[in-house]
């Protein structure tokens, strides 16, 4: 009986669909609570690799009720087709997806005016997943967003829509691009969309209250991670929602007073994908042996693109457990370090030949700030059939536990490989 959250404490792809697909064995009820389809979540069950951007991957445990709460953006044709995908591999959908009301819907000029944009910044290109996401979410603050429960009202929708288009299609013109919006084919193919979301469509809020008052088990699932958030990322290289804990509150509509533990999900090493400052970064021979060491590689699971990769940062992980207040770490991906007869871990940055511990808000003073190492020994074994924590290597044991004092939190999970199989559990995170 708890309400537990899970959170990114990088830059995102930490792992945690496979800890999330773990956990939501005892959960009654998953929550995704922001971001949108720049998401994606990669879980293997047998023979079979599931990929999701907007569903919450608990939607394969038979019977558990998924919900995307009102912080998330929902481009309604992604959405669909995710459904019908997985309906294909027979999932079923009915009475167990709960989309919220107040959520946001991405819209077609979003997207357009994402890639426009980003383009349009040149040398300081976000390098954002194109979904049209920072687009949805600047329009939900600006006052002038579409809404889950807008866009089932079809005179609503027409009326936001009308008045709305006139000001895309300028913005289209100004930033010189050859799109234009009509208002009659987006009526009719969001229209079409309507009629699909509306049985999933309520409010959540009250749903969720409901269940953590009744003493059900509720998962809160982040998407991306907690240095791409937009307060306490890499301003601007960040994503536009809050992937951290705080965000479970506004994006799910919950008190902070009914969350009993936090879990930050710490991938062995680093990676990133996009632009923006990357403090343990590796270039050549070893970032490329981190990037394909695994079963999965390093690649971008929404756009293909190649990860970069570098070394554990313990100045991220730290902040991140402040932040986010983590009662427990979940550390992921320990069998990529199987072949590496070193392994570094950057303690803190030199900065103009003062070591930092605390990262930096302004950017420019990230970029000057050198990584500080500590070496530690390999343990040149594979661990990926590895059941207990006992029977891992020592050097291995070493490792997990010098991260985890380093962000002074403890250890609940290890995940030596894809499958659910490949996990070491530490802590029941569902007991009262
Ligand atoms: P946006 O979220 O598409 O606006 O992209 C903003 C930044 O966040 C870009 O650097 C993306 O690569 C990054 N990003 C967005 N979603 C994810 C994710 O799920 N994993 C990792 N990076 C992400
Ligand atoms: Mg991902």
């Amino acid at each position: 009986m708890a309400a537990v959250v899970i959170v990114g404490t990088q830059w995102g792809d930490e792992g945690k669909g496979k800890v999330i697909d773990i956990l939501s064995e005892h959960a009654d009820i998953i929550a995704r609570y922001q971001g949108g389809n720049n998401a994606g979540h990669t879980v293997v069950v047998g023979e079979k690799e599931f990929t999701f951007h907007l569903i919450p991957s608990g939607i394969l445990h038979s019977g558990k009720k998924c919900v995307i709460g009102s912080g998330v953006v929902i481009d309604p044709e992604a959405l669909i087709s995710e459904i019908e995908d997985l309906e294909a591999k027979g999932i079923v959908f009915d009475g167990r997806l709960f989309i919220s009301a107040r959520a946001h819907v991405t819209m077609p000029y979003h997207k357009i005016l994402d890639r426009t944009i980003d383009e349009k910044r040149g040398k300081g290109k976000i390098g954002t997943t194109g979904r049209g996401i920072g687009t949805t979410y600047m329009d939900k603050t600006a006052r002038v967003g579409i809404r889950i429960c807008d866009f089932l009202d079809s005179e609503v929708l027409k009326e936001k829509l009308e008045i709305g288009l006139e000001e895309k299609n300028d913005l289209l013109r100004m930033l010189k691009s050859s799109h234009r919006l009509d208002c009659k084919k987006i009526l009719k193919e969001y229209t079409d969309y309507a009629k699909k979301i509306k049985p999933f469509a309520v409010d959540t809020s009250l749903m969720v209250n409901k269940a953590v008052d009744n003493g059900e088990n509720v998962l809160f699932e982040g998407a991306q991670g907690t240095f791409l958030d937009i307060d306490f990322g890499t301003y601007p290289y960040v994503t536009s929602s809050h992937p951290i804990s705080g965000g479970v509150c506004t994006g799910i509509g919950i008190g902070p007073t009914k969350i009993d533990r936090v879990v930050g999900v710490v991938k062995a090493y680093s990676t990133r994908v996009g632009g923006g400052p990357f403090p343990t970064e590796l270039k050549g021979e070893l970032a490329e042996k981190l990037r394909n060491a695994g079963p999965i590689g390093e690649y971008g699971r929404t756009t293909g693109r190649p990860r970069r990769c570098g070394w554990f940062d313990a100045v991220v992980a730290r902040q991140s457990a402040i932040i986010n207040g983590l009662d427990y770490i979940a550390v992921t991906r320990l069998d990529i370090l199987d072949n590496f007869s070193k392994i570094k871990i950057c303690t803190g940055y030199n900065y103009k030949g003062k070591i930092v511990h605390e990262f930096p808000p302004l950017l420019k003073v990230v970029e000057n700030c050198n990584p500080v190492y500590e070496e530690m020994e390999g343990w040149n074994k594979d661990t990926s059939e590895i059941k207990n924590f006992s029977e891992l290597p020592e050097n291995a044991r070493l490792y997990l536990k010098k991260i985890s004092g380093l962000m002074k939190t403890k250890l609940c999970m290890v995940s030596i490989g894809p499958a659910r199989e490949q996990t070491i559990i530490l802590e029941d995170l569902w007991r009262p």
